[in-house]
């Protein structure tokens, strides 16, 4: 009688498999050894559990096995429509970003260097000038993201005493972010104001006492509230803090540096109004709609700001060089006045439908009888412009087999991934928020994925 164990093939034979060859190459011949081993371990353990081999070739795990091999964190293409996809890592960088943050990280920087004294510098330098030119504000910081500039701002300038925020706007941002949660972190105590849809200016007043450090506005970036609704404005809350002896602390969310209203997007504040209409200091991601990577910025008045950096959080929250430098070479787009063509979210915003029609059509054919090019709209996302949308043209595949969730499976499995959204029924895919130059992979990964369909082999079963 055959041992189950005699027929398991040595490591030596699975790698001679022609198929094994490009593992080797991808992920290095070590670790495929150490898979093989481990695999063929779990096969002696199985066999002397039952007293067979489980029904499937050795070779056939490897391979599939061999997928987690690649590192977690890759690259994938966005085919949502949704431009700032805080799953899918919220903004693409531009060319000069990724070269900026690619010079001070292959090599040391005067990260914390002053060359002209040959002293210690602070890191906080690299950015301030540049910010000020931007937003028109005195001063400015950038530490590791929003939420962390707002903690910092609270830690700062108002701990120990009272914050006063509207009842429409204790928000939840998105991962289990919630402001009130923030504010009792911050060391600070939360004063409610208001109902959920008005608020007046008297009610802030009425609420104003000695232990008021601040007024906080949130800007509500993932909701909408219509209808029946009253929020004084910033200029008014503004003079009634500066009456007072209390700060205006303004939370943006998402930081637009240029008007959306320009591409029909309406209602997205814009950081250098929040400055000018006397804000003591004013919020925002560097990832969203700034379009940089990720950071999150305060820009204000000098003393505030200094207080920001002189605080021991600031060390815990700080920025890394290399985002510091991406952050740097992104805010030159704006200084410069090319965000709207260097800058890749901008760039998608601004794109034209005639454009992203052209591509739809292109992908559409690809899918033969399965797709066609339908009018669709893409959104912003990442928590700015709720309800507002852009006019795009999608390719819309109603999938052989008639399972759009298992075709989105099976563009998801593709290399580099292709993640779709799903909509009544069919697979949509948005030109919008790919880069043209992924347009070749997205093409023969559909005429490969509807090819198979439409030869009767069905897809789910297909991966
Ligand atoms: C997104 C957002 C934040 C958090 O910003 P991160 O950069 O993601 O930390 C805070 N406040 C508002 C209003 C936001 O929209």
């Amino acid at each position: 009688m055959n041992s189950p164990y005699r027929d398991l093939p040595s490591v030596d034979r699975l790698l001679a498999d022609e198929r094994v060859a490009p593992l080797r190459e991808r992920h290095g011949h070590e670790a495929v050894v150490q898979l093989a081993r481990e695999i063929l371990e779990e096969y002696r353990a199985s066999i002397e559990q039952s007293g067979s081999a489980p029904p499937v070739a050795v070779v056939d795990v490897l391979l599939t096995r061999a997928e987690q091999l690649r590192p977690s964190l890759r690259r994938v293409v966005n085919a949502t429509g949704v431009i700032i996809h805080t799953n899918l890592g919220r903004a693409p960088l531009s060319r000069a970003t990724i070269e900026a943050m690619q010079r001070v990280s292959v090599s040391y920087s005067n990260l914390e260097f002053d060359l002209e004294g040959g002293r210690r510098g602070s890191r906080f330098s690299h950015l301030e000038s540049l910010l000020c030119r931007i937003t028109g504000a005195e001063a400015g910081i950038a530490v590791n993201n929003n939420a962390s500039a707002l903690l910092l701002a609270l830690g700062a300038l108002c701990a120990g005493r009272e914050v006063i925020i509207s009842r429409g706007q204790l928000v939840e941002i998105g991962g289990g972010f919630r402001i009130p949660d923030v504010l009792r972190q911050s060391g600070a105590t939360l004063v409610e104001v208001g109902t959920t849809n008005r608020t007046y200016t008297r009610d802030y007043a009425a609420a104003m006492t000695d232990q008021t450090a601040a007024i906080l506005r949130v800007h509500a970036s993932n909701f909408r509230v219509i209808g029946f609704t009253e929020q004084p404005s910033l200029s008014e809350l503004a003079a009634l803090a500066r009456a007072r002896g209390a700060l205006l602390l303004d939370d943006l969310g998402s930081g637009a540096l240029l008007d959306a209203a320009r591409f029909g997007l309406h209602g997205e504040p814009i950081v250098q109004d929040s400055v000018r209409a006397g804000a003591d200091i004013v919020l925002f991601s560097g990832d969203k709609l700034l379009g940089g990577p990720q950071a999150g910025i305060a820009a204000g008045r000098r003393g505030p700001i200094e207080e920001m950096r002189r605080h021991p959080l600031s060390r815990a929250l700080r920025m890394d060089k290399a985002s510091i430098a991406g952050l740097a070479a992104t805010l030159e787009h704006y200084a410069r006045g090319e965000a709207e063509t260097e800058v890749p979210v901008w760039r998608m915003i601004a794109e034209t439908g005639e454009a992203i029609g052209r591509r739809a059509r292109r992908w559409s054919r690809a899918c033969g009888a399965f797709g066609l090019a339908s009018e669709a709209r893409s959104t912003v996302g990442g928590g700015s412009l709720p309800g507002e949308e852009l006019d795009s043209v999608v390719c819309s595949v109603d999938p052989p087999g008639g399972d759009a969730d298992a075709f989105a499976a099976s563009l998801r499995a593709a290399n580099p991934p292709i993640v779709a959204r799903i909509q009544d029924g069919r697979v949509l895919l948005d030109p919008r928020t790919v880069d043209p130059r992924e347009d070749m992979h997205v093409e023969a990964t559909l005429r490969a994925l509807c090819g198979a369909g439409a030869a009767g082999t069905g897809l789910a079963g297909g991966e």
